[in-house]
């Protein structure tokens, strides 16, 4: 019989302080960030925020210039990255073409030597855990890209890893094996309990498989948090705008820090957020805004509401969008579930409103 290869416990991951320069560019900049035993943490962020230079670091294909890294409490500053307990998997499978799946996941282990009766037991593990052992003899050539990824999972979990790093390993499949695999993957976490560290850009991804979700910016966490807190709770406009879709409205915050004046719009919500006086961004998320036909057409400015011009309706599926023109600067988004979405055709007035209670408020913020 064979132990299962999450029988290791999962491993805890502490970067503390880590920086990370490439030439005068600052890659990593300070960054902390404690990771669970047994964790689901994703880093999110756009192209060029330090997500993939991070999980470098903990893998050990990068060194930081400062700051430490330990896994399950130990640094493994200076350790080799076969020799540290965490085992990754790239976007780029990068299997080997003349090797048959089987061979490709037992690679690793005969390199260390391994009996090969346990190889066998292993890469069997593996291979069922990753749903691909009736796969064992076909070369990669013969699979598609979603079981292609498969074998480079089982690649990585034959080794037993306490903690598993993953750098956009679903960015290669379509949207529909993506969403799939994000269901097993998240499925897979759980019964191994092995620590996941995931690198994404793709928000839904984070939202839908992480316990925790650190958003980056600039080399460093703006927002470490579950799914529901970031998205209803943005720590900034920031992310805000990289969470989920919103409306931004640019203006000078008055009623005591409680609203914005913007040009087309009192936005107003339910708490003093800002400093009186300076500029601020109110955000109202698509699904948060009701749309209708404007048949009153007065122009009287009740707070919470834009009148516009229906400029484009788009069915989502379950949704249907309406894009709004409130004036040559600036549009709104509206969404409503198809059922009860209203009959409206472009060109048609329209009146836009949402609730107080769904507007958030920041700073003035160059990313948002
Ligand atoms: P992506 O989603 O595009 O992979 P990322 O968030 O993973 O982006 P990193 O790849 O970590 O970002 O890169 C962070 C910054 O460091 C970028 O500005 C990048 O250009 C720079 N960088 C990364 N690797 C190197 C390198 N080997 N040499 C020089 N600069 C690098």
């Amino acid at each position: 019989t064979t132990s299962s290869p999450g029988a290791e416990a999962p491993g805890t991951v502490v970067i503390d302080a880590v920086t990370k320069h490439y030439g005068d560019s600052t890659a990593v900049d300070r960054l902390s960030l404690t990771i669970e035993a047994g964790e689901f943490i994703s880093l999110l962020g756009p192209s060029g925020c330090g997500k993939t230079t991070t999980l470098r670091m903990i893998a050990g294909f990068e060194e930081p210039d400062d700051g430490d890294i330990r896994v399950s409490g130990r640094s493994v500053l200076g350790v080799p990255p076969y020799r540290r307990d965490v085992n990754t998997v790239f976007q780029a499978y990068a299997l080997f073409p003349h090797m048959s799946v089987a061979e490709n996941v037992a690679y690793g282990l005969q390199q260390k030597r391994t009996p090969k009766a346990e190889i066998h037991d292993r890469v069997v593990d593996a291979l069922d855990l990753a749903q691909m052992r009736r796969f064992a003899d076909r070369k990669p050539t013969q699979l598609s890209g979603g079981q292609q990824q498969r074998v480079a999972l089982a690649r990585a979990l034959v080794n037993r890893p306490s903690v598993l790093l993953l750098d956009e390993p679903l960015g290669a499949l379509d949207r529909q094996l993506r969403e799939e695999m994000q269901l097993e993957l998240k499925l897979l976490q759980s019964r191994l309990g092995v620590t996941f560290v995931f690198v994404t850009h793709d928000q839904g991804e984070a939202l839908s498989m992480s316990d925790r979700i650190a958003i980056m910016r600039s080399g460093r966490i703006e927002q470490l948090a579950d799914a529901d807190t970031v998205y209803a709770r943005p720590a900034s406009a920031y992310v805000a705008a990289f969470v989920g879709q919103q409306n931004f409205f640019s203006g000078t915050v008055v009623e005591g820090g409680t609203a914005v004046d913007s040009t087309h719009a009192l936005v107003r919500g339910t708490s003093a957020g800002l400093p009186a006086g300076g500029t601020g961004l109110a955000a109202v998320r698509p699904e948060f805004v009701s749309i209708e036909a404007d048949v009153a057409a007065d122009a009287s400015g009740a707070a919470n509401t834009a009148r516009g011009s229906l400029i484009g309706v788009s069915h989502l599926g379950e949704t249907m969008q309406y894009l709004v023109r409130l004036g040559d600067d600036q549009s709104l988004i509206a969404r409503r579930p198809s059922p009860e979405a209203p009959q409206l055709s472009v060109g048609d007035a329209v009146v836009c409103s949402w609730r107080a209670e769904s507007v958030l408020l920041f700073p003035a913020d160059d990313a948002a």
